[in-house]
């Protein structure tokens, strides 16, 4: 024991002296020549590349001073993330191509067009997108892109003229600006002189919600399909006007691990992925292999990681004719830390991320005009292919939710994608199409096959792991009416740019405005309303007026006693409906064809005080989606309370309290658990997503029956066990429910059906009473992804949500995530009706 602790002293004493003596060289390959004009990192950032975390504005600091000296570089800024941090590009290429750029820009898209064919590739650059650190929290990416624009500014010798004639290097030093800054933070704030490799150091155990994650605690490295987040729309767009040839994007793993790099596991990537991509991916891992080897270190690929949700940055360019390429390496997490493998250094991550990035420029060099040939024939295929597909477009719309439908054209509009009007109103398949509200997507386009991977459904599988969610079927998600069209007769004109959404008021009204819910943004338009100080209620029941239909939960305005005018409300409502983009109509009468306005079923809403429950034991993706929903969506103000914080916290102004899906148990303790039962017996409304139903059941907020199967394990080996319990895994599918409309928690939906996201195991019997079961699932729910058969059964008829009294308040549960990712628009609405309508349930 004591000769270990000695031999781990002296490695420690090397490694600190390793550190200490750290200059560049230690990951530039030596036998070249380096442009002594062009600064080092240490002389803008004022340390060596490893020594601390480079933190983002330093980053920047030197990416700017690189493309000041250097002219193989320029650099632009294409926006900023919520922190207003710039989301920065270099792009590096002889000085020749620079020249050139925009020429070679279009003749490199041009190959992948139809005519493509007949260009020759012989003296056609290659472009390569390379992206660092997507997980702030994964800093070697980042920090390697330091030592790695230096090299690409500053190597001189006919090698490097040669590459850089050969290339356009798209390189993007931080994919997560908010995040790698919050880590640099922590790590940098927490770092000893003397540095420590004791992994028990606080230096290698961030506080919630880490960096990983940006501002909203999103996962940016599962947006690259739908495109919600300001750093991936930057990206996507430089992705669609450059096409890449290869697109890497360098993450960490564990501290016990070595390095890994795609291809991943063979069975694991999505059908819609050509074989020659893998082939190409494999054979582009022979050069990362050498490279490796060269510097000793350990690695493996065709493990672990899958090829399979097209939202992350190394599987969207699969679908698109490019290769995506994953790097994880070991992570030190902080500067230096003990592991399986022995000490791991910062440096020593560095410097593998330095080396997969140079092997990746000189596999693009060896393989260019193999890669370049493989995207040009992808798209020749992909032209037949479309071609000979029966289904000529996708119809999808909303007859009473222009924005929803108007959203997910933006999507595709961002992805490169043609969209047309529909031509006139039509009804198909018992769905009516409005025109304005609707929007046809033909199939025969250059990006046929990413249209597919974004409408279709998929219910078989090879394999039962998915790393990532197993369905993401874009109309299911928006919860909007869609069909396949077997010709273009609907289709209208191509929208060239998508006009602003409207919002209209239909005129001054002496007697009452009227408005129903179905639009996304009406939750918005209600707490404005609310604020304002002006009365409102919403209708329990449908009614009609002047031939107009008015569905369950439309609300309503009076215009007398309100603390506004007859023509100040008026003007007021025009302003709201021009921001929620919501058609809000002017009635002169209370009489109606069912409730009249004047009738005790019109309930009056309140203003709301909201708070969301964050902090250790909270999912901070799931907090972090209903943050952002309020935050930018809704535009309603949210207090984040920490669970850390709650015994302390005067709840007593809150209507609502949110409760994200949590870590195990709520991260609550009993005093705080007390504290929240009161308040609801006061009349508060408690809301609870995802495994909060464990903690509301055991703690007597709700009384459930959970569903659950004894699954034995039969004729399964030992070496065969985790796939055998990862098969049981729902790591994120799509199942039909069937609704109650006349349930204030389904006011707004026109449908009687609705399709959830589902990322859980949790089963809830039905309640006996039919009315207590307003969202039941269908008996065969599956819609689109992946369930084992075992529960396949037990999800069939349960039930996802459960409402209950307490006192004077209300516990209310959802089984699922309805904020999925920012992008599940489609549910959004449910947690809205909870917040404001939750008192009439
Ligand atoms: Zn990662």
């Amino acid at each position: 024991m004591k000769k270990a602790l000695l031999l781990i002293g002296l490695i420690f004493t090397c490694f600190l002296s390793a550190q200490d003596d750290l200059s560049l060289d230690y990951y530039l390959p030596q036998q070249l020549t380096y442009d002594p004009s062009i600064p080092k990192p240490i002389d803008i950032i004022g340390h060596e590349v490893g020594e601390w975390h480079v933190t983002h504005d330093k980053l920047m600091f030197y990416m700017q001073a690189l493309a000041e000296a250097s002219d193989r570089i320029t650099i632009e800024n294409r926006g900023t993330t919520f922190e207003g941090r710039p989301i920065l590009l270099l792009t590096v290429t002889s000085p020749e191509n620079h020249g050139r750029l925009e020429e070679i820009r279009q003749q490199h898209l041009a190959l992948s067009e139809a005519g493509g064919s007949n260009t020759n590739v012989e003296n056609m650059p290659i472009v390569v997108y390379q992206g660092f650190s997507v997980h702030g929290n994964e800093p070697s990416g980042a920090n390697a892109g330091l030592a790695y624009a230096y090299y690409l500014a500053a190597a001189q010798g006919p090698e490097i003229d040669e590459m850089l004639k050969n290339s356009v290097i798209l390189m993007d030093p931080s994919y997560n600006p908010d995040g790698l800054q919050r880590f640099a933070y922590w790590a940098n704030t927490n770092r000893n002189m003397n540095l420590t490799a004791d992994n028990n150091d606080r230096e290698y155990h961030e506080v919630w919600p880490g960096g990983r994650t940006n501002h909203y605690w999103f996962d940016i490295n599962r947006d690259w399909l739908p495109v919600q987040l300001p750093e991936s729309r930057a990206r996507i767009k430089t992705f669609h006007r450059w096409l890449p040839n290869i697109l890497t994007d360098h993450h960490e793993m564990g501290t016990n691990s070595t390095f890994f790099y795609q291809p991943g596991e063979p069975t694991r990537v999505h059908p819609l992925t050509p074989k020659l991509n893998q082939e190409l991916t494999a054979e582009i891992g022979t050069y990362h292999a050498q490279a490796l080897d060269k510097i000793g270190s350990l690695y493996y690929s065709e493990e672990n990681y899958d090829d399979y949700y097209y939202g992350k940055g190394s599987t969207f360019p699969d679908v698109v004719g490019s290769i995506g390429i994953l790097f994880e390496q070991a992570s030190s997490r902080g500067h230096i830390q003990e592991s399986e493998n022995g000490v791991l250094t910062f440096p020593f991550t560095i410097r593998n991320q330095f080396t997969t990035a140079l092997s990746t420029v000189e596999a693009a060099q060896k393989m260019r005009t193999k890669l370049l040939n493989y995207q040009r024939d992808f798209y020749r295929d992909l032209r037949s292919e479309a071609g000979r597909s029966k289904t000529k477009a996708f119809l999808f719309g909303d007859e009473k939710d222009g924005a929803k439908a108007w959203h997910l054209a933006e999507i595709l509009e961002r992805q490169n994608i043609d969209i047309h009007e529909l031509g006139q109103d039509i009804t198909l398949g018992g769905k009516r199409y409005k025109k304005g509200n609707s929007y046809v997507v033909p199939l025969e386009q250059k990006n046929h096959r990413l249209i597919r991977a974004m409408f279709e459904k998929r219910t078989t599988f090879t394999d039962s792991l998915f790393y990532d969610i197993s369905a993401w079927t874009f109309p299911l998600a928006f919860n909007l009416d869609y069909a396949e069209l077997t010709s273009l007769s609907n289709a209208g004109p191509r929208i060239g740019e998508l006009k602003e959404l409207p919002g209209s008021v239909s005129g001054e009204s002496p007697y009452a405005y009227l408005f129903e819910w179905h639009e996304y943004y009406t939750p918005k338009a209600l707490n404005q309303i609310l604020e304002k100080g002006l009365r409102a209620k919403v209708a329990q029941y449908p009614f009609s007026m002047n031939g107009v239909n008015y569905d369950y939960g439309t609300v309503m305005i009076p215009v007398q006693n309100q603390v506004l005018g007859k023509r100040e409300l008026y003007e007021f409502l025009t302003g709201v409906a021009k921001d929620s983009h919501i058609r809000i109509t002017a009635v002169n009468t209370g009489q109606t064809q069912g409730i009249d306005l004047g009738s005790g079923d019109f309930e009056p809403v309140k203003k709301q005080k909201v708070a969301l429950i964050v902090g250790e034991g909270i999912r901070s993706y799931d907090a972090g989606e209903i943050w952002h929903l309020f935050d930018t969506r809704y535009q309603i103000t949210l207090t984040k309370i920490d669970t850390e914080y709650l015994g302390r916290a005067d709840l007593s102004s809150y209507t609502d309290i949110i409760i994200p899906g949590t870590w195990g148990s709520a991260g609550l303790n009993k005093s705080s658990t007390e504290k929240l039962k009161e308040w609801v017996k006061a009349g508060g409304t408690l809301i609870g997503y995802r495994n909060t139903a464990n903690w509301f059941d055991k703690n007597e907020f709700l009384d459930l029956n959970f569903k659950k199967d004894s699954l034995v394990a039969k004729n399964v080996t030992f070496g065969k066990r985790q796939d055998f319990r990862g098969a049981q895994v729902t790591g994120g599918a799509i199942f039909e429910a069937r609704i109650d409309r006349s349930h204030p928690i389904n006011f707004g939906y026109k449908n009687n059906t609705l399709a959830l996201f589902r990322n859980t195991n949790i089963y809830l019997e039905p309640e006996k009473d039919s009315y207590n079961n307003p969202i039941q699932y269908t008996p065969s729910p599956l819609l689109s992804g992946y369930i084992s058969e075992e529960n396949a059964a037990l999800i069939s008829n349960s039930t996802p949500f459960k409402v209950s009294s307490m006192g004077k308040g209300k516990v209310i549960l959802f089984t699922d995530n309805t904020n999925f990712r920012a992008f599940w628009y489609g549910t959004n609405k449910l947690l809205m009706n909870a917040i404001f309508f939750g008192d009439m349930m």
